[in-house]
């Protein structure tokens, strides 16, 4: 070891020096002892990594001890928190996809709050299942003979998989075979799932009669997937659910249908892509569909898996479903979401992601010219504002290459980089997401509502305010 480094190693401070500065500093008030000396010992032993590696390193005991205060300061503030999209990604997977709306909360309030009949059939007063609170107005919304919920789309795919093609070949056209954000890879879940991948046709075309010849005594699904966040455009052929269906009738084989999205309402009839609803796919003659609950449906994260009752019967009773099930607070927030759409108008007045995604161009606008004002009384001098016209994405692998129209504040300053702005802002209390293209910060309307506007206004204030006391 260099003689430098066994020099600077030996003046790394004490345990006990450290600790007697916090003590006298109070700690021990608000923090257990325990927990302040293991901190402090995995500071020191940061230390010593740090100087081994040839890198600077705290070396006063008070150093130490300020480097200990902030890690036990950072221990009793939230890391998981709300934040401001300004992305214009409506279903923004890393932001957390779909909000829940304001009869969601409540009902996970109600709900979880006290004790509630989860398991317990109110009217025989015995053992009830965690499905059937969800199973009517599934139902009811699908025309579906039988439903179940599972913790998202991903365990639903893997569940109906191996509840019906365990050991044996589920055939899949070679143009479906997709990847999703977060590693969902189809081969890999269905190779988990013990099916046996059986890819027919081609990356652009699939004939009816690909999945024909493929199908033998070893078959044991045929299946659909929605590809979601691509599209294949100019010589392509694939076949629809119908022919699939009625070839799945023929050879006595179930088939299964991966939406994706799972949309309930006719995109088409607010300006946006058409995407077949749920209740088309059941009706076109799917024996299984899944979708998530918190992508286009606009709800919590969830899986759903609908179909004739003889498959759901199997996926129902499969072990690997008491691994996947849902949880009390998602079956609530569902419930509500699903009830809204009783009535698809209240649906759309009612989740802000579809607010978000049918919401016309000047009342986009309206907003932004908000916006406009309130960071136009930012006092800096450096500011540049302009309003301007670009485009919003549905996101969440929902309506791929559709853009909605939208309105942007874009924010220039002759003092500060846009990527240390947009840095600046992530780092806020409440931090704000935002894009940025070439030297300007964009804010996308779409997905900032009303109420967000002066904390946006605070946001940037504090950001631009901070460079100038460097
Ligand atoms: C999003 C998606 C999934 C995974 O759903 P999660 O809710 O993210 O688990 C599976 N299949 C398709 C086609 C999807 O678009």
């Amino acid at each position: 070891m260099d003689e430098a480094v066994k020099k600077r190693l030996k003046t790394i401070p004490k345990m006990d020096d450290v600790l007697l500065i916090l003590k006298e500093r109070g700690i021990m008030k608000n923090v257990d002892k325990e927990i302040v000396k293991k901190a402090s010992r995995r500071t020191i032993e940061d230390i010593r990594s740090a100087i081994r590696a040839g890198r600077k390193a705290p070396l006063t005991p008070e150093e130490v001890a300020d480097k200990v205060v902030g890690t036990l300061f950072n221990l009793g503030e939230y890391r998981l928190r709300p934040v401001i999209n300004a992305t214009g990604v409506i279903l923004h997977t890393n932001l957390g996809r779909a909000p829940l709306c304001r009869e969601a909360l409540d009902r996970v309030m109600a709900v979880s709050r006290g004790y509630s009949n989860l398991e317990f059939d109110l009217k025989g007063g015995q053992r009830g299942s965690r499905y059937d609170h969800l199973r009517e107005v599934l139902l009811e919304l699908t025309g579906a003979e039988d439903a179940v919920v599972v913790n998202n789309n991903a365990a639903a795919v893997l569940l109906a998989l191996n509840s019906l093609s365990e050991g044996k070949e589920a055939v899949v056209s070679r143009g479906e075979l997709i990847e999703i954000g977060g590693e969902f890879r189809l081969p890999e879940i269905m190779e988990k799932s013990g099916a046996i991948l059986r890819e027919v046709g081609t990356t652009n075309k699939t004939y009816l009669a690909d999945y024909e010849s493929a199908v033998s005594e070893f078959t044991g699904l045929l299946m659909k997937v929605h590809p979601s966040n691509y599209r294949i455009s100019g010589f392509t052929s694939e076949v629809q659910l119908p022919d699939l269906a009625a070839l799945g009738r023929r050879c006595g084989i179930p088939v299964l249908n991966d939406l994706g999205s799972g949309c309930f309402l006719d995109l088409d009839r607010y300006g946006l892509d058409r995407e077949p609803t749920v209740r088309e796919v059941v009706a076109d003659g799917a024996d299984v569909v899944t979708f998530s609950g918190d992508k286009l449906l606009g709800g919590p994260q969830a899986g759903v898996i609908l179909g004739k009752k003889e498959f759901l019967e199997r996926i129902r009773k499969n072990p690997l479903n008491r691994a996947l099930r849902i949880g009390k607070m998602t079956l609530a927030a569902l419930e509500a979401t699903l009830m809204l759409y009783l009535k698809p108008e209240t649906a759309v007045k009612g989740l802000r992601i579809l607010r978000s995604m049918t919401e016309d161009v000047p009342s986009v606008e309206r907003r932004a010219k908000l916006l406009f004002d309130s960071l136009s009384s930012i006092p800096d001098s450096g500011l540049h504002l302009s309003l301007i016209k670009g485009v919003s994405m549905a996101g969440g692998g929902s309506l791929p290459g559709s853009d909605i129209p939208s309105v942007l504040i874009a924010v220039r300053s002759s003092r500060i980089s846009a990527s240390r702005i947009e840095s600046r802002l992530r780092s806020l209390e409440m931090p704000v997401v935002a894009r940025i293209a070439g030297e300007e910060v964009l804010f996308d309307l779409r997905t900032i509502t009303e109420e967000e506007i002066p904390e946006i206004k605070k946001g940037l204030e504090a950001a631009l305010a901070k460079e100038s006391r460097l």
